[in-house]
């Protein structure tokens, strides 16, 4: 068994990965390996798996198997617990410069316990913003032109594009392509045990989002908040019931949000717990109080990240339910991606032409866009839930 198996349709990357890892051996041998490098820029759409290409990379380096996935060192690195293996990614929308700043300062140093010191930023394309003379970047861009031996760093984004030009010509670029649903059905099944039509049905629904075809398949909860979005269109028949379905959104958000940030936050609590040992006193308690004061602020913000993450997933699941009602309208070849959901499509499909279908996909669009840049959600969705029921009235 190799970490690798698990990178679901990316033999191309994993075995470009592979030979960096030999390659590797021979560099902490004081030999040349030239498919080893210390900045790696993963690129590919979100749920192709660049977490989990990073991940799988930063084990098969700290393994002395190349990546066994049953030694400490993989499993540690696994539950983020591997203190050479840095994951990191921005609190708030950006990475601070202070975030940055803190990070270069660790990769100085020598590995403490393995072979490489790994740090990993998700969301590399989060690194500058126009509002910041001394971008985070430009921080990262010094460490990278001058690393320290026995470092790696790991960026990943979600496209080339993304990531400044600076940064990207410093770096080896993977890409990771998006599988195709049946290369998600087949790992659904064969690895996680899933019946075959669920399987089927979720990697429709994620199109290709490994993650979250994933917890599709693991998880009622899940599986019932889509089912709302797939209902929530014929739902809007008036006023008051457009009002309401923005309160019932927001509110499967929030628990979807909780859902992704509880066990994490619990355990950071705990750490900083064992970090001042328990029941200190004096100036040991007053550090624990303002580690945790400090901890609060983290957690706060990620929860407002992971928030308004979990409306834009189900913007997106709306946004699916109209793009199938419109290859209904269009009678168009292809197949449904809400294929369960057939008898709303048809209904919604029916029940308007063409034009509204795309007008109401323009208005998702549209309320995505403004949701990215700090908008109340609520206000918000109200307003476009009573645009759905009568694109009428729309601007
Ligand atoms: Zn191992």
């Amino acid at each position: 068994m190799s970490v690798f198996d698990g990178l679901v349709g990316q033999e191309m990357a994993a075995h470009e990965l592979q030979v960096a890892v030999t390659d590797a051996q021979l560099v902490l041998g004081g030999q040349a390996g030239p498919a080893m490098t210390h900045a790696w820029l993963f690129v590919g759409p979100p749920g192709s798996g660049r977490s989990l290409a990073a991940r799988a990379f930063a084990q098969a380096l700290q393994c002395k198997e190349g990546g066994c996935g049953q030694c400490k060192d993989c499993l540690d690195v696994a539950n983020r617990t591997h203190p050479d293996v840095v994951m990191t990614e921005p609190v708030g929308v950006h990475y601070g410069v202070e975030d940055v700043r803190e990070l270069v300062a660790q990769a100085s140093g020598s590995p403490i316990r393995g072979r490489w010191r790994v740090f990993i930023l998700e969301d590399a394309d989060r690194l500058e913003s126009q509002q910041m003379d001394w971008k985070p970047a430009n921080v990262l861009l010094k460490a990278i032109e001058e690393p320290a031996p026995h470092t790696v760093w790991i960026l990943c984004a979600p496209s080339l594009q993304d990531v400044i030009a600076t940064i990207k010509s410093r770096c080896r670029v993977v890409s990771l392509r998006t599988p195709s649903a049946s290369e998600v059905t087949e790992v659904l099944i064969t690895k996680y045990g899933a019946e075959p039509e669920l399987a089927a049905a979720a990697a429709r629904i994620s199109q290709g989002h490994i993650g979250q075809a994933r917890r599709y398949v693991r998880d009622e909860d899940t599986r019932n908040r889509h089912s709302d979005v797939m209902n929530l269109p014929a739902s809007l028949t008036t006023l008051d019931a457009c009002i309401e379905a923005a309160a019932q959104f927001v509110e499967a958000a929030d628990e979807r949000m909780k859902d992704s940030v509880k066990g994490r936050d619990t355990q950071e609590r705990e750490d900083v717990r064992q970090v001042y040992g328990v029941g200190a006193r004096g100036i040991e308690a007053r550090g624990v109080a303002k580690a945790l004061n400090d901890l609060e602020k983290t957690q706060k913000r990620r929860a407002k990240r992971a928030r308004s993450d979990a409306v834009d997933l189900a913007l997106l699941d709306l946004l699916s339910f109209y793009r199938d009602v419109l290859m209904v309208q269009w009678g168009a070849d292809v197949s449904l991606i809400n294929e369960e959901f057939v008898t709303q499509l048809h209904a919604a499909a029916a029940g308007a032409s063409p034009e509204i279908t795309m007008r109401r996909i323009e208005e998702v669009l549209r309320t995505r866009a403004t949701l990215s840049g700090n908008a109340a959600p609520r206000l918000v969705l109200e307003a476009l839930f009573a645009t759905l029921r009568d694109p009428a009235v729309a601007h």
